[in-house]
């Protein structure tokens, strides 16, 4: 079912490495982020490994939706919804992808800051 032995966010998806999980359902899973860059930070997944959004197509349509649909859910469960929020996925070497499994990051709490290049 497109587990990657040596992923990280396979095994969190499958339970085999602890976290702080928000929401799971058959295909995709919502945890904090071990390393908050925001006073809420989720990190939500499929289950289905899918190395970055460069190895989507059109027939991850509905995968996609789900897990917007499901942000929102996670917003409004956590108080967010209303003061807004960003969802960000990061692909390749210049965006500083650190994790091959794609992920979407939900970043909201308080003033979010501008992105985009880095200092310099
Ligand atoms: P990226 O740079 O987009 O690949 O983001 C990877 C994210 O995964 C970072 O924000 C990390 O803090 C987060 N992360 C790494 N290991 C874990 C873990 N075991 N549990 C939760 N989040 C993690
Ligand atoms: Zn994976």
């Amino acid at each position: 079912m497109g587990f990657a032995e040596n992923c990280l966010f396979c095994k969190i998806a499958a339970g085999q490495l602890p976290s702080k999980m928000l929401y799971q359902d058959q295909d995709i899973v919502a945890f904090a982020d071990i390393h908050p860059q925001a006073q809420q930070h989720v990190l939500i997944i499929p289950r289905r490994h899918i190395p970055s959004m460069a190895d989507l197509t059109m027939e991850d349509g509905p995968l996609l939706a789900h897990i917007f649909v499901t942000a929102q859910k996670i917003a409004q469960d956590l108080h967010i919804d209303q003061t807004g929020y960003r969802m960000v996925t990061n692909a390749g070497l210049h965006s500083g992808q650190a994790v091959f499994h794609l992920h979407f990051h939900l970043l909201g709490g308080e003033q979010l800051g501008p992105f985009g290049r880095t200092g310099g």
